[in-house]
């Protein structure tokens, strides 16, 4: 490399006034560090995404702006679009001024000495660096589990991700810049980001626990999440339909010929439970179905409409120096 590279960090905050001054300080004196060691430009800067929080939230953003615009940036998102849009919305923000941009929650969980060896895999000539953990030890046995199925699920339903890898992870602004042509309304940055393809790795950390605040990701917003990553990656689903219906009927010619010849031997009307479980059998596995198909539909439907998937409000940011 010839010179060293402008980093940007996209933080996206939702509610985050607990822990943003800690987030913030400690971020900064890892920029003054890496821009010390020449590892990144001071062009360098962290972007503060605000996915609409009802706190205070933008106002500590503004106001690190307006302190030390050399350290920090902020945008400002009209409403609330939710983490994955508000990732891209800030890397949408910053990709034509940055040589690589690393993605990282506000909530200190992911291990900010992480950035030096993202970095240096990038001056490697890595286009993309994930951030996979190594341990979840100060998890919760249940938020371990649910999380740790939720990546097994996700793999055998055919949408393929990288084990335990969430969305801290570097990208290179050419890797950017294809991201942008991917329009698709129901975002899922995990399935999205190895389909663009380029030389990639992995460094990995140990995961901690929350600094402050809560979780924004209850179990109700992680499932949806994960049949949000399958429908929009795998169509295994559908085959999976298909396959029942096969099963079925091969099952149903087989209750045929019994039915058949426990007729013909003269043993017949018993036989009620045997049709009422069938029947609630059969329409369970109907309405199963059915919603799995709608929950295709529902996406065609929301892709159609190419609605935008964020609105940038406001962009703080000083980049000359
Ligand atoms: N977040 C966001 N918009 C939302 C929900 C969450 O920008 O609608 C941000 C949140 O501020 C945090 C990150 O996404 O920086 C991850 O959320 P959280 O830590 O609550 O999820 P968990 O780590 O518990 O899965
Ligand atoms: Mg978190």
């Amino acid at each position: 490399m010839d010179s060293v590279g402008i980093l940007y960090m996209v933080v996206p905050c939702y509610n985050e006034q607990e822990v943003l001054p800690e987030t913030s300080k400690r971020l900064r004196e890892k920029y003054i560090s890496l821009i010390d060691r020449k590892l990144i430009s001071p062009k360098s800067r962290i972007v503060f995404v605000n996915d609409g929080s009802k706190d205070d939230t933008w106002n500590i953003i503004k106001n690190l702006h307006e302190t030390e615009p050399q350290f920090f940036s902020g945008v400002n998102l009209s409403r609330n679009c939710g983490h994955q849009n508000a990732v891209l919305a800030g890397l949408t923000a910053v990709k034509d001024i940055c040589d690589m941009s690393i993605t990282m929650d506000a909530d200190l969980q992911d291990d900010i000495d992480t950035i030096d060896n993202m970095v240096e895999k990038y001056n490697e000539g890595f286009q993309v660096v994930y951030g996979v953990r190594s341990a979840r030890k100060t998890d919760t046995f249940f938020k371990r589990f649910t999380a740790e199925s939720f990546y097994k699920f996700m793999n055998a339903m055919g949408a393929e991700v990288v084990y335990n890898h969430a969305d801290f992870r570097l990208m290179s602004s050419r890797v950017l810049q294809e991201l942008a042509n991917y329009r698709e309304v129901n975002l899922f940055l995990r399935g999205l980001v190895p389909l663009i393809g380029f030389k990639s790795c992995s460094v990995y950390y140990e995961r901690a626990e929350r600094f402050a605040g809560e979780s924004k990701y209850p179990l109700k917003k992680m499932i949806s999440f994960a049949v949000n990553g399958i429908t929009s990656f795998s169509t295994k689903p559908l085959k999976m339909i298909t396959n029942l219906g096969i099963i079925m009927s091969v099952i149903s010619i087989c209750a045929f010929i019994w039915a058949f010849i426990v007729k013909i031997t003269g043993l017949s009307v018993h036989g009620w439970s045997s049709t009422m479980c069938s029947i609630w059998l059969i329409g369970g596995l109907q309405l199963f179905c059915l919603g799995i198909i709608g929950e295709y539909i529902g996406k065609i439907y929301s892709e159609v409409k190419q609605r935008p998937r964020f609105i940038i409000d406001e962009f703080i940011n000083k980049n000359e120096n």
